[in-house]
């Protein structure tokens, strides 16, 4: 089943059974202080479950660009590594608010999963709340009790606190909810280990596609819980995840949501990506291979989070959300250049194909294609100019921290190390600052670089020495605000007024990096 088709299927379903279908909310976030970008389906319905404002419909389903790259949710370091984390994925949701609970809830997911697309039975596991006596929180004995009608009872794992009970924050709605997790793995495989034991054990073929959150308490300021007046339903299911499920393969990159994109790098590097199942097979690959599969997948999974939050109107820039964005495209950048032989813009040469994949549902990332397409390669023609100077850099002082050489750093750079950044087998603070400030890596960049190189970068001295230079640059523009004089204006009536300037200028990075 096409990926078009899955997600029409699992609207029309949710249609069929009273849903109002709405547009999933832009993947960035400009009036919530609390988030920057959307990490899930319920963020744009949060202030109706705080009881603020009425929803169009007490039943809706969309399907919601999120980004999990920062905050509390943050899945960048996963990302290349699996095979079914992303930094922006779909998640497909649909929501009761006051209205339907966890009978119906629990009945159309599984309905859906088993009769619509044909997941086999056998195949799914689901995870019901525990209970916490600490938390005074009781047991899922309803959604159990649904569960046990529908699967068998060896297949229904209990889940702790963590991962099975949902709470906005310290106070607030919240509840407990049933994941449903997919069974990937070969036949001959399954026949060895089943059951409880397999869930949530981090196979990496056996996945979570489905979180089905009941909200059914209020937490009070005094940590006790009260239950909610009106009950609601919270869903999110992973669009790429189901779509690896119902394609017949053991990873999101090799469904079609993704192999386009793969084609399409493959076609502008000359290199060739090894699907999951050849990999999973047994076939021995060579250590470069396995670089150039980790660098493709953080590629084409990048591009999409950097084109879609652009589309929605964040371009990338020094602060804030911009920078998150920027961060992702120089991470693709790196991985490119350095694993993929990429030696000029290329992660802009992706958006065409993304655009022909996803407008038809997406039709922001047609409207703002050639937009998007031009500040990506902007952003990648300005990394270009000091990428390669970048990784010699590290590569340099890397290797001597690897030799235990901190005399050689005070020869070449010409500097005396502080003692923090004189430890062994950790990346200085101050070359990862230099980096920065002068190659324009991202200390994520250079955290992942020394990572590859078995090191740590000393991270308190990079805060520091940050942090001293903006106090520099604070006191530059300090200095500048006295050019300004006092000027009286003798307005109307010979009534003055007086303008004194700016006693202090906000301080603006002029750096392009
Ligand atoms: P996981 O445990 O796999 O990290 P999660 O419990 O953090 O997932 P939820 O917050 O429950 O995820 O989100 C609902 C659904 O969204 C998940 O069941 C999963 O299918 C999907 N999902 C979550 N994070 C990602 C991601 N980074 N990439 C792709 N799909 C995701
Ligand atoms: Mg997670
Ligand atoms: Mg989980
Ligand atoms: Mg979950």
């Amino acid at each position: 089943m096409k990926s078009q088709d899955v997600r029409k299927q699992f609207l029309d379903f949710f249609k069929s059974n009273g849903h109002l279908i709405v547009p999933s909310a832009p993947i960035v976030l400009k009036d919530d202080p609390t988030l920057m970008f959307n990490n899930s389906g319920m963020a744009q319905f949060k202030e109706y479950f705080l009881g603020n404002g009425t929803p169009k419909s007490k039943r809706i389903a969309d399907t919601q660009k999120c980004l999990r790259v920062s905050g509390k949710h943050n899945d960048l370091e996963d990302v290349g590594f699996d095979t079914y984390h992303h930094t922006m994925f779909e998640m497909l949701g649909n929501w009761s608010f006051g209205d339907y609970f966890k009978k119906e809830a629990i009945n159309w997911a599984w309905q859906l999963l088993t009769e619509v697309y044909k997941i086999p039975k056998e195949n799914l596991y689901v995870s019901v709340f525990e209970g916490s006596k600490e938390d005074n929180v009781p047991f899922d004995q309803e959604a159990w009790d649904i569960w046990k009608t529908l699967i068998d009872e060896d297949r229904i794992i209990l889940g702790n606190k963590k991962d099975n009970f949902w709470e906005m924050g310290d106070q607030g709605p919240c509840g407990p909810c049933s994941e449903i997790h997919v069974d990937l793995r070969p036949e001959a495989e399954k026949a060895l280990v089943s059951g409880k034991s397999l869930v949530n054990n981090d196979h990496p073929q056996v996945v979570e596609i489905w979180n089905n959150v009941f909200m059914e308490f209020n937490r009070k300021a005094d940590g006790s819980l009260e239950k909610l007046p009106a009950q609601h339903v919270d869903t999110g299911m992973g669009f790429e995840r189901l779509c690896m499920a119902l394609q017949g393969k053991t990873s999101n990159y090799d469904t079609d949501v993704f192999t386009p994109l793969i084609e399409k790098v493959e076609q502008i590097t000359g290199l060739k990506y090894t699907p999951n199942d050849v990999a999973l097979s047994g076939v021995e690959e060579s250590e470069e291979q396995n670089k150039t599969n980790i660098a493709i997948r953080v590629v084409v999974d990048h591009v999409r989070a950097v084109a879609f939050a652009i589309a929605d109107g964040q371009v990338p820039s020094s602060g804030g959300a911009g920078y998150v964005i920027r961060r992702i495209l120089r991470r693709a950048v790196y991985y490119g250049y350095k694993f993929l032989n990429a030696k000029e813009p290329f992660v802009n040469k992706l958006v065409e194909v993304l655009a022909n994949q996803m407008g038809d549902f997406f039709p922001e990332i047609i409207k703002q294609k050639d937009f998007v397409i031009n500040v990506i390669r902007q952003e990648e023609t300005m990394f270009f100019l000091t990428i390669e100077n970048g990784i010699k850099y590290f590569d340099l002082y890397s290797q001597l921290v690897n030799e235990g050489d901190s005399g050689k750093f005070k020869r070449l750079a010409g500097i005396e190390l502080s003692n923090s950044d004189k430890e062994q087998g950790v990346f200085p603070g101050f070359f990862a600052f230099e980096l920065k400030d002068t190659y324009g890596f991202p200390l994520d960049l250079t955290v992942l670089m020394a990572k590859n190189n078995g090191l740590t970068v000393n991270v308190d001295e990079y805060d520091r020495l940050m942090e001293e230079q903006k106090a520099r640059s604070r006191a530059a523009s300090e200095v500048s605000a006295d050019d300004w004089v006092k000027i009286m204006d003798y307005g109307v009536n010979g009534v003055s007024t007086e303008f004194v300037g700016y006693d202090k200028t906000e301080e603006k990075p002029v750096s392009i990096l």
